[in-house]
């Protein structure tokens, strides 16, 4: 029998507490409203417990590993024992309270809003299920699911124990050699990690290179890093077929290549799982690979969206600035509804929303501008990177200008024995960067002056006539502005 369900009003639903979630659900309750925030797993997401903060963590330990090995280059002698004890406590005590959310919850629960522990499901249009409770929602639903691993179909991989970015953050007694399969930035970057602690690192990558989505340059240098590190790369490979003989895996690829290790991390990429959340019961296709929202996050009448499920760009920061704009939008909706059809169109934005505006503020809240979009892959060296590839400029029939230097012929960077470069894409006709690539050992602090010249379009002339300190990682940036042609 059914049980019988129970009906619930309330101002906003939001499914889903991760990043984009949280802070959405957080900033309503805190505005007055009536807010109910339900989450399956743990109220945060995937950014703290399995993400963003503990495989920083990480990095942040093996780079220590690698700068001590560096006191043989420059200072004398160093002899590293490297222990990963210490970084699988720091994950476990600092970073998740060994995966628990009781404070993020009651960082929730503290600001007003109603917290439900389970799996939210539309049930018609402005009414979400979670097992036998129904949430009717007066203003809206927020959907802020996330995405989870996308594991391909390769053969005999789903019968086998292989982790994915889960059991590469829990784990507690290191492997001694470990299969990468996807050669993109978590990929890289837990390869690094690994390795600098002593594990035999492959990495298994489909495309003909590694960080394929970035620049080319940006992949070689992060390749050229990570073998000097010891990591063995094979890019251009077909992987077929997975076995795991209770000891080992071998991923067998086309033409007879086989590779073997102890473990095997699958980190080919993200999945939103649209199918799950009961779209096609308010007339949204659930068959989109991601949700399909306007530059107000809205997905459907009264229902918005936050976050990786809306695909664009997997990034905490993404999930943030668009939090940004849902929050301003939906209690702009309330005052609206308030006050009556002919309310006008200053809403009262709580928190600064407006401040995070992008290309334009109509009504008060900010429009989604995904142009200067930075993205940082954390690897030794960092590789940051704003706006357009070269690749994508011209594509898109841009009077494409490019303008590269290499960070080892700048001051800081032969100082500092670290390889590393700038790339700029200039729009020829405009006159202004939109794109660039910042990689070098602070490679993602450098990009900040390149996204604020993306982001606000600062003519080239201004950029070449600005004074560059001596002699810093960003002088790069000089030269390669030099070099646009
Ligand atoms: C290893 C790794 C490293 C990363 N490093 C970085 C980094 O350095 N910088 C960066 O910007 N980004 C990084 N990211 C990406 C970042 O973690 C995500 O962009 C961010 O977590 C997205 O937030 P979100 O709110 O969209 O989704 P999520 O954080 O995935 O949260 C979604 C939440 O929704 C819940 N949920 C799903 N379906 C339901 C349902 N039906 N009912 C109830 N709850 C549901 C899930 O349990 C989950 O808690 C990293 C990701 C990984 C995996």
């Amino acid at each position: 029998m059914e049980p019988e369900l129970v009906d619930v009003v309330v101002d906003v639903v939001v499914v889903g507490l991760g990043v984009g979630g949280e802070e959405v659900a957080g900033r309503l309750a805190e505005a007055g409203l009536d807010v109910v925030g339900i989450e399956r797993s743990l109220v945060g997401g995937e950014c703290p417990y399995w993400g963003c903060i503990p495989s920083k963590m990480m990095i942040r330990a093996a780079n220590a590993i690698a700068e001590a090995r560096r006191v043989n280059e420059f200072a004398g002698t160093a002899q590293v024992q490297p222990d990963w004890a210490p970084v699988a406590k720091r994950i476990r005590a600092e970073a998740t309270d060994t995966w628990d959310d009781r404070v993020a919850v009651e960082r929730f629960t503290g600001k007003g809003g109603r917290f439900v522990r389970g799996s939210g499901r539309l049930d018609g249009p402005g009414r979400v299920r979670v097992g036998d409770q129904v949430f009717q929602a007066r203003h809206g639903i927020v959907l802020g699911t996330g995405t989870r691993p996308s594991v391909p179909p390769i053969a005999g991989l789903a019968d086998t124990p292989y982790w994915t970015n889960h059991q590469a953050v829990e784990v507690e007694e290191l492997p001694g050699s470990l299969l990468v399969l996807g050669g993109g930035a978590i990929g890289l970057e837990l390869a690094q990690v690994f390795a600098r602690f002593g594990v035999a690192v492959t990495v298994v990558e489909a495309a003909d290179r590694v960080l394929a989505v970035e620049e080319p340059e940006a992949s070689e240098v992060a390749a050229a890093a990570l073998r000097a590190d010891g990591v063995r790369i094979s890019t251009g490979v077909k992987a077929e077929r997975v076995d795991h003989d209770g000891r080992a895996f071998t991923l067998g690829a086309a033409g007879g290549v086989e590779f073997t290790a102890e473990k095997l991390l699958v980190v080919t990429g993200r999945r939103a799982h649209l199918d799950e959340l009961g779209l096609d019961g308010v007339g949204v296709d659930p068959s989109q690979r991601y949700l399909a929202v306007d530059d107000r996050m809205r997905a459907a009448e009264g229902l918005w969206a936050v976050g990786d499920l809306t695909g664009e760009g997997a990034f905490t920061h993404i999930a943030m600035y668009q939090a940004a704009i849902v929050v301003a939008d939906v209690l702009d909706h309330v005052r609206r509804a308030r006050s009556g059809p002919d309310a006008s169109g200053t809403a009262s934005v709580v928190g600064g929303a407006a401040s995070t505006a992008g290309a334009g503020i109509a009504g008060g809240v900010p429009h989604a501008d995904y142009r200067a979009l930075p993205r940082v892959t954390f690897t030794d060296p960092e590789v940051g990177a704003v706006g357009l590839t070269e690749r994508q400029a011209r594509e898109r029939g841009i009077n494409v200008q490019v303008g590269v230097s290499r960070l080892g012929s700048s001051t800081r960077g032969w100082i500092h024995q670290a390889d590393g470069l700038i790339k700029l894409v200039a729009d020829a006709d405009r006159g202004v960067l939109v794109g660039a690539t910042s990689v070098g050992p602070a490679g993602g602090e450098v990009l900040s002056g390149l996204v604020v010249a993306v982001h606000a379009a600062v003519p080239l002339p201004q950029l070449r006539n600005m004074i560059y300190a001596y002699p810093t990682f960003h002088r790069a940036i000089e030269d390669a502005l030099r070099n646009l042609r």
